[in-house]
């Protein structure tokens, strides 16, 4: 326990220096201070524990007020320190300072420095447990500023109905950097709620709260100290204008906690028995810290400035209205000797504030309340007493579960409003969703109808190709109609060239039989010729006649053909001429072409020249300009000497004149040379017309040339095969000719022996008369019969010679035939591989297309099926909102691998 004699409520006061601003503006330095415990503004004075000029350091501020109380509170009292004062007087710069400057640190991180120092210096059998909590309040509600997920704490009494605020961190610290970074956090959490710390700080009371709990090891003694450190808010009055809303509420509130304050506190230094704690949080929660047994210091803070005069008289009477007179405080245990004066100043201090207060605002809130007990004239009883008191626990207690409904039910706004943010969050996300759900689905719609007529297009595509196809196979069809007539006229044809063929065999067969037959014919000629001898003697004019006529018919085929080689020939020549006069031409031709290229130049030169030859005359004409302005002038300057100056004028003029006639004469001369050249070119173009003219009809006759002599040539052919083919007859004809005349060698032979024979046989019949005509009788018969037969033979040979001339005949006929017939087999079997051809072109031509068509088909398919999310096949002639049989969509999916099966099966 503290000594009694020792005031537990101390009031000092301190005034900071004009600041720089109020320097500049030139304000008036109000206070005036008189000894340690009193200053004077506007002569009246007021008396304090300690009052503090501007000139006070943080270091002599702390030793003289707060050392003292780090020694109590380790000694285990409860405290507190209070900062009052309008806002900008000094509150924060008391309490905190610069934080971690050594100098200019407040009051706090000096108490923690030597709260630890002691701790430190102490007994080894103590321990400590120190933890500390940073709140504050505003409007009423208590933030946890070590935890800014706790905005609105409840105040409740523990079991030793001793208040405490309900789920307010409590950090447990070793060091005084630990509490320093505690308060640190603290701040800066406080800087991270709200935009402007300057207005929220004048605007709510922060609380700092260091409670040590020491244990003697040895005797188990335990021991517990709380020191609240309070910042409050600005005690400025709220102008009497221009206050409303948030801000009137917050005035509001200030003045209600901070008057409640002064009553508590005033109400403690006068020791009355009901101290109002429940009027306002801050009160309730600083219940055990307050008065009694306890150290309670307010710093009235308070700025010089003649400017805040009013406020600073008004911190002032506050300062004064909750310090407890000395008298009071000495006979506080004794009840109602207070002298008179005192209780008057008391009084009349409080009737100033008061004054003060309605002067500056309306807010009777602020008005503090009458306790209950006591109220004038009224005597309790102690049975009264303890009814009341009990009904009035209980209606505290009934307050402090409304608190605490409260503060769950606005936790609850706070968590509902979380979830509404949460919410709105989504519906915003889930909106965004929408949104680009719905543009894809667009995108998509798009897609399709892009696919879609793509389709279309593909199926037109389709279809020409169809058509197409149609055409082709019409086309293939006919080909091969064609192709089977043709093979069909084919067979034909060979069958026709087989039985061509057979005939030929056969008749050469024929021609082979009758040859043997003639040469048969002819031995057996010769055996009777031989037989008969020379008794046929004449008979061989018949066969020469024979064989001459065929000679002059050999002569005139020979004959023939020379003919048509002297032609042939002749015309080779002739086409050598128009080809060597041809090459002349356009020999002469490319002269002619170069001539002209030279000619060109030379007009270009000339033109050139005549260029120039203008120029001169431009310039010359430009001179005469010259000097006949020149001479106008001379003529003025000169008037005196006009007669020279005509002369002059005359000599210019003739020069003028000369050149004039010479450039006339030049460009005359020009011209005409001009003229000549373009006549020369004209001439030359013309000559050159001509020459062209001449090559072009020269080619023609060229042309002509060479088609007379393709044709001559065919017929050169034509004779030379016809000439052989003579040459053969000839050659047989000559055999013939040999073999008739070796013949009639032998019947010349013949016939001399049978003549010789014959003789002989006259000059016997001589001899013998009589028996010679029966001999020529029989002779004679046997000639007779050997002339019909021999009559025979010819007839029969002719036969034969006409039937093999015939056939003869008939053989190139044969030829040809088969010839023709074979070329025209040729001609079919080439225009049947052409149709092949063209119809394995065509088919190959039609399958490439499909392929191609496949190709550009297909991967647009397969495209549109890796991107699409949902996969549903679009079919040709299906309307795009008709529903689509499901079970073919799934066994296509099933086809192409789709995972994304489950989507249209759903
Ligand atoms: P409040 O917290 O009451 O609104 P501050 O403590 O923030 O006021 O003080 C306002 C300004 O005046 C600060 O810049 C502070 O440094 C300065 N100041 C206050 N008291 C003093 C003093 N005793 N000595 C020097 N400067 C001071
Ligand atoms: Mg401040």
């Amino acid at each position: 326990m503290a000594d009694p004699a020792e005031c537990t409520i101390k009031v000092v006061c301190r005034f900071r220096p004009l600041n720089s601003a109020e320097v500049a503006r030139g304000d008036q330095y109000i206070p005036k201070f008189k000894g340690e415990d009193c200053v004077v503004i506007a002569d009246k004075p007021y008396h304090f524990d300690r009052v503090f000029q501007s000139n006070t350091t943080q270091v002599q501020f702390y030793n003289a007020v707060a050392q003292k109380i780090v020694k109590d509170v380790l000694d285990g009292y409860n405290g507190t320190i209070f900062a009052y004062g309008q806002t900008s007087s000094g509150k924060t710069h008391t309490m905190e300072g610069k934080l971690h400057d050594p100098d200019m640190m407040g009051i706090i991180p000096r108490i923690v420095q030597d709260i630890f120092n002691y701790i430190y210096s102490m007994d080894e059998n103590l321990e400590f447990h120190i933890k500390v909590s940073y709140f504050e309040i505003y409007l009423d509600k208590i933030k946890d500023l070590l935890d800014v997920s706790k905005t609105n704490l409840s105040v409740h009494e523990d079991k030793n109905r001793v208040p405490y605020v309900k789920g307010c961190t409590e950090r447990f610290v070793c060091s005084p950097d630990e509490v320093m970074d505690a308060i640190d956090e603290g701040k800066n959490n406080r800087h991270v709620a709200v935009t402007n710390m300057n207005e929220h700080s004048s605007r709510s009371h922060s609380i700092f709260l260091i409670n040590i709990k020491q244990e003697n090891s040895q005797t188990e003694q335990k021991l517990t100290g709380k020191l609240y450190l309070v910042d409050l808010a600005g005690s400025e009055k709220v102008g009497k204008t221009g206050a409303e809303g948030t801000v009137l509420d917050e005035a509001k509130m200030i003045n209600k906690s901070l008057s409640s304050l002064g009553n508590v506190i005033s109400a403690l230094a006068e020791g009355s028995t009901y101290v109002p704690y429940r009027d306002s949080k801050m009160t309730r929660i600083l219940q055990d810290s307050l008065g009694g047994n306890c150290r309670t210091t307010m710093v009235i803070c308070c700025s010089p400035s003649a400017f805040n005069d009013a406020e600073t008289r008004s911190t002032l009477l506050f300062g004064q209205s909750v310090m407890p007179s000395s008298l009071k405080s000495i006979t506080k245990k004794g009840g109602e000797n207070v002298p008179v004066e005192e209780q008057f100043d008391k009084e009349k201090a409080k009737a100033e504030v008061q004054a003060l207060d309605t002067a500056t605002s309306n807010d009777k809130a602020a008005a503090p309340k009458p306790a209950l007990n006591i109220l004038p004239g009224v005597q309790l009883t102690g049975a009264e007493t303890g009814k009341y008191e009990e009904e009035m626990a209980k209606l505290y207690k009934q307050m402090d579960d409304k608190d605490d409904e409260i503060n769950q039910q606005s936790q609850l706004v706070e968590k509902l409003k979380e979830q509404m943010l949460d919410q709105e969050e989504l519906l915003v996300s889930s909106r965004r969703d929408h949104d680009t759900l719905q543009t894809e689905l667009n995108r998509l719609l798009a897609e399709n109808e892009a696919s879609k007529e793509e389709v279309k297009e593909v199926l037109q595509a389709l279809e020409e190709l169809a058509v197409n196809y149609d055409q082709k196979s019409q086309e293939v069809e006919d080909k091969a109609q064609e192709f089977e007539a043709l093979s069909e006229e084919l067979n034909e044809k060979s069958s026709s060239l087989a039985s061509i063929d057979s005939e030929l065999q056969k008749l050469k067969e024929m021609t082979n039989h009758q040859k043997k037959r003639v040469t048969e014919m002819m031995s057996s000629l010769l055996k009777d010729l031989a037989e008969i001898g020379i008794a046929v003697g004449s008979n061989d004019i018949k066969v020469t006649s024979f064989v001459s006529d065929m000679k002059s018919e050999v002569k005139t085929m020979v004959k023939r053909s020379k003919q048509l080689e002297s032609t042939q020939a002749e015309s080779s020549h002739k086409l050598e001429e128009a080809e060597r006069e041809l090459t002349a031409c356009q020999l002469r031709i490319s002269q002619h072409e170069a001539k002209i290229k030279s000619l060109t130049d030379c007009l270009q030169n000339v033109e050139h020249k005549k260029r120039q030859l203008e120029e001169n005359v431009d310039s010359l004409n430009e001179e005469i300009v010259r000097i006949r302005a020149q001479e106008k002038v001379n003529a003025m300057e000169k008037e005196t000497e006009i007669q020279s100056a005509n002369e002059v004028k005359d000599a210019v003029e003739k020069q003028i004149l000369f050149h004039r006639e010479t450039h006339q004469k030049q460009i005359s001369s020009l011209r005409d040379e001009l003229d000549s050249k373009e006549k020369l070119i004209t001439e030359l173009q013309d000559l050159n017309q001509k020459i062209i003219l001449e090559q072009e009809t020269l080619k023609v006759e060229l042309e002509k040339l060479k088609a007379t002599d393709q044709e001559k040539s065919r017929q050169l052919q034509e004779l030379t095969v016809m000439q052989d083919r003579r040459e053969q007859a000839r050659q047989d004809l000559k055999g013939l000719e040999e073999t008739v005349a070796r013949e009639l060698q032998t019947l010349h032979n013949l016939r001399r022996l049978f003549v010789q024979d014959l003789a002989t046989r006259l000059k016997k019949n001589a001899n013998m008369d009589s028996e010679d005509t029966e001999g020529s009788a029989a002779q004679k018969q046997k000639i007779s019969f050997l002339e019909s037969n021999l009559e025979e033979l010819t007839r029969v040979h002719k036969q034969l010679v006409r039937d093999n001339a015939d056939l003869r005949c008939e053989i190139p006929k044969m030829e040809k035939r088969l010839r023709a017939t074979a070329e025209r087999v040729k001609a079919l079997e080439a225009a049947l591989k052409e149709a092949k051809e063209n119809a394995a072109r065509d088919r190959k031509r039609y399958q490439q297309e499909m392929e191609r068509i496949k190709d550009t088909v297909k991967p647009k398919n397969m495209g549109r099926r890796a991107s699409a999310v949902i996969a549903k096949p679009i079919r040709p002639g299906q309307l795009p909102g008709a529903p689509i049989n499901l079970s073919v969509n799934r066994s296509n999916l099933i086809q192409n691998n789709q995972p994304k099966g489950g989507d249209n099966s759903s």
